[in-house]
């Protein structure tokens, strides 16, 4: 079997968003279940449409996920990615190659013509493109000059697509396309084939997008006389509603999931699952067992789904297999950060880690270690609520008054305050009160937290201890007095 070796090849016009990286990730994992090498290659030729900071997200994407890369340009431990820009001459020599053997042309239109051109088709309603003009004249180099393809005038191209199949093309509606543009720049086709080529890639694996490209890069590897690559187009990336993935679904750059406080783990599990699956059940995959498992058989041809409340799911499992301290290492950044500016820092550490293995049973990210439901008011004696909310719908203020008070006293004179002993406490005391354990556990919850969905109670009240838990359903029982 040929060695196998496959890339990544993306172009730094932009952030990289969930769908480039799933590409990338899908490479990686074929590369690695294979024993196969993953390059990464910068196809950055497109100078006009170049963001500065893309370059920088990109590889910053694959380092948070660990898609690492085996070789580059300056070959040993720091090596890679190649750049195409640093590979001109490269592309220059071949393209005048394919003009020497009369696949290729220099095209000598200028803009003026070509934008005529098209102005004059889109009247006639005829399809745009090149009108070969310049085909059979034999030009030679010329300062504004490109190179243009000569697209054979065969009638179909076909090929197998290792996921999706045999797949047809007319070549009628190609285009005599430009291989190397005037600032001796190649153009996509080119610099991608020929890199493809010589950088010895075995199996082109890339997003569906790039399909209807494939019958130009198989013309051009037969001008060339080389023999192309396997093919492999990955399914597009829909929303839940089946329309183009966007902001809408929740879907954004790869890195701000990073900043939201998802795990890279979680993230590399559920971009695997975008399109591959071991079978119709299992959701969890560690990178090691999706290393193990991965194979493009298992791709599908039909599009995947962007969820982004399974990825909150998965995230959610992922922070609860963390042990409470691996979690508090990576919750406290977010902690520290997204809690408001009046809680006086820096935080007390072994509070701070007590109140984190709470969230750690709740949050679906890490930044949820800063949520105002989550942990605010675990920092904050400021809780805030209308008194309304102490009141249970089945009794009445005097009530619950009366039974914030009767627990107060209780609480007083507790010799411990841990959860084991509060609940021993607290629910006969319910009982003998006459009440529902939910009535009064929800009228303490409100009270210690100002809200109706928190931690577990009796935990809760262990860690805010029994200072800040008395005094707060003391503050309770006042607001219901205030209330008049
Ligand atoms: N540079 C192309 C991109 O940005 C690469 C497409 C391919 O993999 O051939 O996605």
């Amino acid at each position: 079997m040929k060695q196998i070796r496959v890339r990544y090849a993306p172009s730094p016009t932009g952030i990289p968003h969930v769908g480039n990286i799933r590409t990338a990730l899908f490479n990686w994992l074929f590369a690695r279940h294979t024993g196969g090498t993953f390059i990464v290659r910068i196809e950055d030729t497109d100078v006009a449409r170049t963001v500065p900071e893309a370059l920088e997200a990109i590889l910053e994407s694959l380092r948070w996920l660990g898609i690492d890369w085996d070789e580059g340009p300056e070959a040993g431990g720091n090596a890679g990615p190649y750049f195409q820009s640093q590979r001109l001459e490269l592309y220059n020599r071949m393209s005048a190659e394919l003009v020497a053997k009369g696949d290729a042309y220099y095209c000598h239109c200028t803009p003026e013509r070509l934008e005529e051109m098209r102005k004059e088709q889109t009247a006639r309603k005829a399809p745009p493109g090149y009108d070969r003009r310049c085909r059979e004249l034999g030009l030679g180099p010329a300062p504004n000059a490109v190179i243009r393809f000569k697209i054979p005038l065969s009638l179909k191209t076909t090929f197998r697509d290792l996921i999706r199949g045999e797949v047809t093309f007319d070549n009628a509606v190609l285009d005599d396309f430009v291989l190397l543009k005037s600032d001796g720049y190649p153009t996509y086709h080119l610099a991608n084939v020929i890199d493809d080529n010589y950088m010895k890639i075995s199996h082109v694996m890339r997003g569906e997008e790039w399909l209807s490209s494939t019958p130009r890069h198989l013309m051009l590897y037969r001008a060339f006389g080389w023999s192309p690559p396997e093919f492999a187009h990955l399914p597009i990336i829909l929303g839940t509603d089946r329309s183009k993935l966007s902001k809408r679904h929740g879907a954004v750059a790869l890195l701000d999931y990073r900043a939201q406080g998802y795990l890279a783990e979680a993230m590399t599990n559920f971009l695997a699952l975008l399109g591959w699956s071991l079978d119709d059940k299992t959701e969890l995959f560690s990178k090691e067992e999706l290393c193990r498992h991965f194979t493009i058989e298992r791709v599908s041809q039909t599009a995947a789904i962007f969820n982004k409340e399974k990825l909150d799911w998965m995230n959610g499992v992922y922070i609860r297999a963390l042990t409470t301290d691996a979690f508090a290492a990576r919750a406290l950044p977010f902690l520290e950060k997204g809690l408001p500016p009046e809680i006086v820092r820096p935080l007390d550490q072994s509070y701070v880690k007590k109140v984190l293995a709470l969230v750690q049973e709740r949050a679906k990210t890490l930044a949820e270690a800063a949520s105002p439901e989550l942990s605010w008011f675990f920092f904050t004696d400021r809780v805030d609520y209308p008194a309304e909310l102490l009141i249970d719908k089945k009794l009445d203020k005097t009530q619950t008054a009366n039974l914030l008070a009767t627990t107060t006293a209780r609480l007083d004179v507790l010799p411990a305050f841990d959860a084991t002993t509060l609940e021993g406490m607290l629910r006969p005391l319910a009982e003998e009160m006459g009440l529902k354990a939910g009535q009064l556990f929800g009228a303490l919850r409100t009270a210690v937290s100002g809200l109706t969905a928190t931690p577990p109670l009796f935990q809760m009240m262990e860690t805010l201890g029994k200072h800040r838990s008395i005094t707060r359903i003391r503050e309770a029982a006042a607001k219901l007095e205030a209330l008049g």
